[in-house]
C-alpha cells in the first residue's frame, strides 16, 4: 500500500475503512518503460460482496444521517487533502499512465480537487422543484420533491484520465449522500486507491468509499455491475464494455450513466484564425498521447487552406516533443500499454491498405534507452481515405488524425455526423453566426466553437448515440446521483 510514498507497491482493496488483500495479485506497469512498479491485490466475488455491503452499511450509520452541509464540508476536506498531497497524486499518475509529468500537474490532479470543490458547491444551493397546485374543488395541494440518495453506487472507470475521471463521479454520488463501491481500470489502479487515504485522513465514516480492484468479464467489473445490493452502476469507458454491463444490469433495472467512446470531428473553414485553429487541433488531436475521449481522429478543413492547413498540423506533430513523463519538457508520453500500442499500430496498418497517405508518423519511434521498452508511438496524420473507410469509422484511442476536404457548410455538417457517435465536436471559424448555425447542428453532446476541452463543471457532459446515456455535470450529476420524492400535500 503506498504509505505517503512516491512509489506504489503493493495495492490492495478497501473495505470499511481497511486495506484488505484478495486471493490473487497482478501486476501494475509502468508504460513509459515497461517495468513492473506495484503488485495489486484482485477481487473476488466475496471481496466484491463485501466491499457492497460495508458501503450498504455506511448508509445505515452517520453517514445515512449527515446533513447537506456536514457532506459538503467533508467534500471540501477531501479536496483540500487531496492538494496536500498533490506531488504523491501526480507521481502516482503518471509512473500509472505515462502521461507528463506537466499534464498530471496541469490537468488531472487539479480537476480530482475541483470536483469535490464544484459538487461540494452545487449540492449546498441546489433548490427543490415546489408547484401549488389547483384542485376540482376549489383547494389546492402543495407538491415538492425531495432528494434521496440511490443506495450504493458502483463506479467502474478507464485508464486515460484514472483520478479526473473517478472523482467526477465519486463527488456527486457522495454529495448527494451514497455510499460508492470504485472499481479503476486495471491498468491504473494506483490514484483510486491514495484517495481511499485522503478519505481515511478527513474522517469519511468507513464503508463511505471502497476500492475493488480487479479486471472486466469474470472479475470485480462484472462482480460489481452483477450485485443485487448495488442500486446504481456509473460507468466511463468503451461502448462495447457498455453494451455487456448494460446486458448485466438490465435484469435487475438499475439506473445507468455511461459515458463512452467517440470518433470526434473538427471543422476547420477558410476564415478561422489559422493560428488558433492549428494549435487548438493539434492539441485536440495529440494531447494525453490522443487518449482523451474527446480527442479529434476525424478532421475536415474547407479547401481553400486544406494544404496549408496539412503542412502546419505537420509541422505541430513533428514538433512535439516524446520522452520520459518524468521530464518537464515532455509533451508526449507512451500509449497506456503494449497491448493497446498494437491495437493502434493495426489501424496504423490498415490505413496503409485502406489507401491513406501518410503525412507524419504512422510507427514506432526509437529512443535508443529504456524508453524503448516503454509503449512509445509516433503522432500520425492521414489524408486521402475515403469517408467509409474503418480507420474513419472507428475509434483508435491514439495520436492520430484523418484530415479531408470540403467545399460547403452543408457537406462539412453531413461528413462530421456521419458517424455512430456523438460525444464531441469543434468547429473552427470567425463568422460568429456560422459559428453558432453550425454548433447547432452537430450530433454531439458537446460542441466547441474556437477552442476544445474547455470544461465549466456546472455544464451537461455525456454523448450521443455509441458515445453514451444522460449526462453528468452539474444538475445532471446531482439528478442521477439522487432520487426524487414527490410529496403531495392537500391544503
Ligand atoms: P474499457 O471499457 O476497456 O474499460 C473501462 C473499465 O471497465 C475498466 O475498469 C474495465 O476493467 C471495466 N470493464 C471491462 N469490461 C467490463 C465488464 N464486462 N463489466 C464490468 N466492467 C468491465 O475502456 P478503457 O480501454 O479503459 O478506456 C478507453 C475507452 O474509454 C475509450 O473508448 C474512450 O473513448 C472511453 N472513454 C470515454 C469517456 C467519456 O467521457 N465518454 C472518457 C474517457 C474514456
Amino acid at each position: 500500500m503506498p504509505r505517503g510514498s512516491n512509489h506504489v507497491k503493493f495495492i490492495q482493496n478497501y473495505i470499511d475503512g481497511k486495506f484488505v488483500a484478495g486471493q490473487r495479485e497482478f501486476a501494475d506497469v509502468n508504460p513509459a518503460d515497461g517495468s513492473v512498479i506495484g503488485q495489486v491485490t484482485e477481487a473476488d466475488r466475496d471481496v466484491v460482496d463485501r466491499a457492497v455491503q460495508s458501503a450498504r452499511k455506511a448508509l445505515a450509520g452517520e453517514w445515512g444521517r449527515a446533513s447537506v452541509r456536514e457532506r459538503a464540508a467533508r467534500l471540501r476536506k477531501v479536496a483540500d487533502t487531496i492538494e496536500s498531497r498533490f506531488d504523491c497524486f501526480v507521481a502516482a499518475e503518471v509512473a500509472d499512465t505515462g502521461k507528463p509529468i506537466s499534464l498530471a500537474a496541469r490537468l488531472d490532479v487539479p480537476r480530482a480537487a475541483a470536483n469535490f470543490r464544484a459538487f461540494a458547491d452545487m449540492i449546498s444551493t441546489s433548490g427543490i422543484e415546489s408547484f401549488q397546485t389547483e384542485t376540482a374543488d376549489g383547494k389546492s395541494a402543495l407538491n415538492y420533491a425531495v432528494r434521496k440518495p440511490l443506495g450504493v453506487v458502483g463506479i467502474i472507470t478507464p485508464w486515460n484520465l484514472p483520478l479526473l475521471l473517478l472523482t467526477w463521479k465519486v463527488a456527486p454520488a457522495l454529495a448527494c449522500g451514497n455510499a460508492v463501491v470504485v472499481k479503476p481500470s486495471e491498468e491504473t489502479p494506483a490514484t483510486a486507491t491514495l484517495l481511499a487515504e485522503v478519505m481515511e485522513r478527513t474522517g469519511m465514516p468507513d464503508g463511505v468509499y471502497n476500492v475493488v480492484h480487479g479486471f472486466g468479464p469474470n472479475s470485480a467489473g462484472e462482480f460489481l455491475t452483477q450485485h443485487p445490493d448495488v442500486n446504481a452502476v456509473t460507468f466511463t469507458g468503451e461502448s462495447q464494455t457498455g453494451t455487456a454491463i448494460m446486458k448485466t444490469v438490465a435484469s435487475s433495472v438499475k439506473p445507468i450513466s455511461f459515458e463512452l467512446g467517440g470518433k470526434n470531428a473538427a471543422i476547420v473553414f477558410a476564415d478561422c484564425d489559422f493560428e488558433d485553429a492549428t494549435a487548438g487541433i493539434a492539441d485536440a488531436v495529440f494531447l494525453n498521447t490522443g487518449q482523451v475521449c474527446l480527442c479529434a481522429e476525424r478532421v475536415y478543413v474547407e479547401r481553400g487552406i486544406l494544404d496549408r492547413f496539412v503542412s502546419a498540423l505537420k509541422q505541430r506533430a513533428e514538433a512535439l516533443r516524446l520522452g520520459s513523463p518524468l521530464d518537464p519538457a515532455t509533451e508526449l508520453g507512451p500509449l497506456i500499454s503494449k497491448q493497446h500500442r498494437e491495437k493502434v499500430v493495426s489501424y496504423y496498418s490498415l490505413a496503409r491498405e485502406e489507401g491513406a497517405n501518410v503525412v507524419t508518423g504512422g510507427g514506432i519511434p526509437e529512443f535508443g534507452n529504456s524508453l524503448d521498452n516503454g509503449f512509445y508511438i509516433q503522432p500520425t496524420i492521414y489524408t486521402g481515405l475515403a469517408e467509409s473507410a474503418r480507420c474513419v469509422k472507428e475509434e483508435i484511442f491514439g495520436p492520430v488524425c484523418h484530415i479531408a476536404p470540403f467545399d460547403t457548410e452543408d457537406e462539412a455538417v453531413n461528413m462530421a455526423n456521419n458517424t455512430k457517435y456523438g460525444l464531441a465536436a469543434s468547429i473552427w471559424t470567425s463568422n460568429l453566426k456560422r459559428g453558432h448555425r453550425v454548433a447547432q447542428q452537430m450530433n454531439a453532446g458537446i460542441t466547441w466553437v474556437n477552442c476544445w476541452f474547455l470544461r465549466d463543471l456546472r455544464t451537461p457532459f455525456g454523448g450521443m448515440g455509441l458515445s453514451g446515456i444522460g449526462r453528468e455535470g452539474g444538475m445532471h450529476s446531482l439528478n442521477f446521483y439522487s432520487e426524487l420524492n414527490n410529496i403531495c400535500i392537500r391544503l
